[in-house]
């Protein structure tokens, strides 16, 4: 095993794809040792203000923690000690059913995330506007196996560089991983995403943010679920006065342009949802989700596990590695704990194993996130109804309202695949 006193060559690793994955794994390998130069490759122009929230679990957060990026975690994140699962019965009427006081989450908005974790990097590590266009395994004059990447800027030029390793962080649509995984399905989950972030600092929507608050009087550090026949929808509050909800609706696949998965809504369909919420919801829940401006519809897919993430100098990471739904709460989680954990490999194992580096990395993500893809595709179809046996969550016992929790997730015995 190398140490790091015996390092002496710098070693080059190249990240493509700057979204929370590939910029993380810049931290985890930056901070993992001072034999490395990263360099990161984002096709965007820019950080994105895009998305809404997202919940951080305890590992992810003491990743974060631990790249130094803690004081602006807690600055722009508010806690998430509970969650609480509710049924909606046909008078739209609330019924706590079951809830977890030890759930230990964080909340933020998805950019105020990908902008902490950009800002603490040192400059000139990401480059924006610049896609990947392949890559070659090969190997160096001085034998040593290499990626050569090729690289444009947006003009006609491509840039070659070499790489002792390339970590593709290039997110669900993965070329990368299309490559050594061809003719992979996504897999449509049979339900779309509405989703929105009300701004309560807005006098105009005051009312509405102060009924919610005595409708859901944890909203703050709660992770709310409601749940009515064959569809649920979730809630809780990001810094900034910011009340971030989804609503997951059973439907068929809808015609998506390009590679995104977020569609953008027109008059009708935001007519039919208000209508439709109207009916399904408690009139609090109903009324946010009318106040919101500009929500958005997200087509919900994931992908079958893999069995390795690693080929020769190339590691997947992230939604590259593991596309999952969002119930439990993991892509995020997933994207920053790959990042940890490569590091950490790397670190260990020193410039003159890679490749033990690269194959204890996979070791020990494979299983674990095996099992966050499927819980969270098991929990899913059972919060849509989705699942055979369709549960009345009001009749059921205490043991079967349990199976509900994020909690869950980590004695889950995913189902034996072919
Ligand atoms: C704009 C945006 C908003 C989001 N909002 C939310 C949210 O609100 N809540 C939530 O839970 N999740 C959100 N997500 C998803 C979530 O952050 C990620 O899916 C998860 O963190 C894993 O991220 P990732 O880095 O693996 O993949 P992604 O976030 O999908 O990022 C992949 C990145 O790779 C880049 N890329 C792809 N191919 C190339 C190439 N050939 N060359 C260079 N660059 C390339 C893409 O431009 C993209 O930035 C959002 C993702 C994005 C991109």
């Amino acid at each position: 095993m190398g140490g790091k006193n015996e390092q002496a060559k710098k070693r080059r690793v190249v990240v493509v794809g700057g979204s929370i994955a590939g910029l993380c794994c810049a931290h985890g390998l930056l901070r993992s040792s001072e034999w490395l130069e990263v360099v990161v490759f984002e096709r965007a122009r820019s950080v994105s203000s895009a998305g809404a929230g997202l919940g951080l679990d305890s590992r992810a957060c003491d990743a974060l923690r631990d790249w130094g990026l803690g004081d602006a975690l807690e600055a722009s994140s508010l806690p998430l000690f509970m969650e609480e699962n509710r049924v909606v019965d046909s008078n739209r009427e609330d019924h706590a059913v079951v809830k977890d006081d030890t759930f230990n989450h964080r909340a933020a908005h998805w950019s105020d995330l990908h902008h902490l974790i950009h800002d603490a990097l040192p400059s000139g590590i990401v480059r924006f506007g610049h896609e990947v266009h392949s890559f070659e395994e090969l190997q160096g004059a001085d034998g040593e196996p290499r990626v050569r990447v090729r690289v444009s800027k947006g003009d006609d030029a491509i840039e070659e560089i070499e790489a002792d390793f390339m970590v593709a962080a290039d997110g669900s649509m993965s070329q990368t991983r299309e490559k050594f995984v061809p003719n992979e399905k996504r897999r449509y989950s049979g339900y779309c995403a509405w989703r929105g972030v009300l701004e309560a600092s807005n006098e105009s929507v005051q009312e509405v943010a102060s009924t919610i608050k005595s409708v859901f009087p944890d909203v703050g550090h709660c992770l709310y679920f409601e749940i009515a026949r064959n569809t649920h929808a979730v809630l809780y509050e990001l810094q900034k006065e910011r009340l971030n909800w989804l609503w997951y609706i059973n439907q068929p696949e809808p015609q998506l342009q390009g590679k995104s998965v977020t569609v953008k809504a027109d008059e009708k369909a935001l007519k039919d949802l208000h209508e439709q919420a109207q009916r399904t919801w408690p009139p609090a829940l109903a009324k946010l989700m009318e106040s919101t401006t500009n929500p958005f519809i997200n087509a919900i897919f994931d992908r079958e596990p893999l069995p390795q993430f690693v080929w020769g100098r190339v590691v997947l990471v992230g939604e590259a590695a593991h596309p999952t739904t969002p119930h439990g709460l993991r892509s995020t989680n997933m994207s920053i704990v790959d990042a940890f954990v490569l590091g950490n490999s790397i670190s260990k194992w020193g410039c003159n194993d890679i490749e033990a580096a690269l194959d204890e990395y996979q070791g020990e993500r494979v299983p674990i996130t095996t099992r966050e893809v499927l819980f969270s595709r098991h929990l899913g179809q059972l919060k849509q109804g989705l699942l055979s046996s369709g549960t009345d969550w009001l009749q059921a016992d205490q043991q079967h309202k349990e199976q509900l929790l994020e909690r869950n997730m980590h004695s889950f015995n995913p189902p034996a695949t072919n």
